[in-house]
């Protein structure tokens, strides 16, 4: 099937096109952070045809309240931001496939992304940009609790816990941010952390000892979650003589980091000691024809700024591929 650019930015409105099976493509994009949507639009002005798939717009920019250190805006919260990134990349006519998962990646001449769903869309290079996601307990009641008692962001949900009880699990600098931030509005804060001490930065740690609502539990771990139609208490077990206690609360918030979303392509490209896909400093991975950029990438420090970046740099790489390879 032909595939028709138009490159330019429009003066009005989105140019976005739907994703087609039956065309290949040049590039596909699989993702939608800052890394794919920075590649997008370098991909669409160096006039390669270009297929975008992604779960959702924004990544992890929608559960990021306030952002201070992205060039060119001295405050701007995720949200508006990720609005700009979507708004940018909309102008061009991109293929655009939006709310579906890619499961697995097959790699020749051609590459075909495999989405959940069945459907298959083929290109001659592949930018993978699938970012991270929090990292979970993996007990019983998490699945089913989230969302409804069970919570990640303490940034996004904090305020839906006013006065209740609520537990949070980790005790390094993103569990003690989200338990200030909690101890503030909440009736009583449970820290539920797997060492004898807390790992958080000294300046956090203070801080958070200034609440008197709050409790550590050191050496302790989460069994289960407990609940039908929201959450109702936990059930905590000591890792040091094995005795359970069930604790009553409305929320449990998990900070216990991120993963980086790599399922799709673990068998097939080279992850390091994180999970994470090594890139060389033009993003290519091991596999020629297959990019990485942004958080799901071996590249140092996990940021908006840095993710787009290196989304700029692996579309440039894609397009030269592309370029050479036809
Ligand atoms: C709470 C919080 C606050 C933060 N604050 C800041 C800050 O103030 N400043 C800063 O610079 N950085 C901040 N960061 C970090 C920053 O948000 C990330 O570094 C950045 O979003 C990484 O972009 P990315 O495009 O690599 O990945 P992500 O933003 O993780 O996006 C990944 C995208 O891939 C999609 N995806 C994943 N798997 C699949 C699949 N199988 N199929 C299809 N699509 C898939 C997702 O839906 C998502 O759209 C913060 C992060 C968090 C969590």
């Amino acid at each position: 099937m032909e595939f028709k650019l138009n490159i330019g930015p429009s003066d009005s409105g989105e140019r976005v096109l739907p994703m087609a099976e039956d065309v290949l493509y040049d590039v596909i994009i699989v993702g939608g952070g800052p890394a794919a949507q920075t590649a997008a639009v370098y991909c669409m002005r160096k006039g390669v045809s270009t297929g975008l798939i992604t779960m959702d717009f924004g990544g992890q920019l929608s559960d990021t309240s306030d952002i201070e250190n992205y060039m060119g805006y001295r405050y701007i919260t995720g949200v508006e931001l990720a609005s700009k990134f979507r708004e940018q990349v909309r102008q061009f006519e991109i293929a655009v496939l939006e709310g579906k998962k890619a499961v697995s990646i097959e790699d020749g001449r051609e590459k075909t992304v495999r989405l959940e769903d069945g459907s298959a869309f083929k290109a001659r290079t592949l930018i993978v940009t699938t970012g991270k996601s929090w990292r979970r307990l993996g007990v019983p009641g998490e699945t089913e609790l989230t969302g409804k008692g069970v919570a990640y962001c303490a940034i996004c949900d904090a305020p839906l816990f006013a006065g209740k009880r609520v537990i949070v699990v980790g005790g390094g600098n993103s569990g003690i941010e989200s338990a200030i931030d909690l101890a503030k509005i909440a009736e009583h804060v449970t820290v539920i952390q797997f060492l004898a001490d807390l790992t958080a930065d000294k300046i956090l740690i203070d801080a958070f000892k200034a609440y008197t609502n709050t409790t550590v539990l050191y050496e302790h771990e989460v069994a289960e979650i407990k609940g039908v139609q929201q959450v109702e208490s936990v059930i905590v077990k000591s890792r040091t003589d094995g005795s359970v206690t069930e604790i009553k609360v409305q929320g449990i918030f998990i900070e216990i980091g991120l993963v980086p979303n790599t399922s799709m392509v673990k068998d097939l490209l080279d992850l390091n000691e994180f999970g994470e896909i090594n890139v060389d400093c033009a993003c290519r991975t091991s596999r020629p024809g297959i990019f990485a950029a942004g958080d799901v990438s071996s590249v140092p420090f996990k940021q908006i700024i840095i993710a787009a970046g290196e989304g700029a740099k692996a579309a440039l790489s894609a397009c030269e591929y592309v370029l050479r390879e036809s």
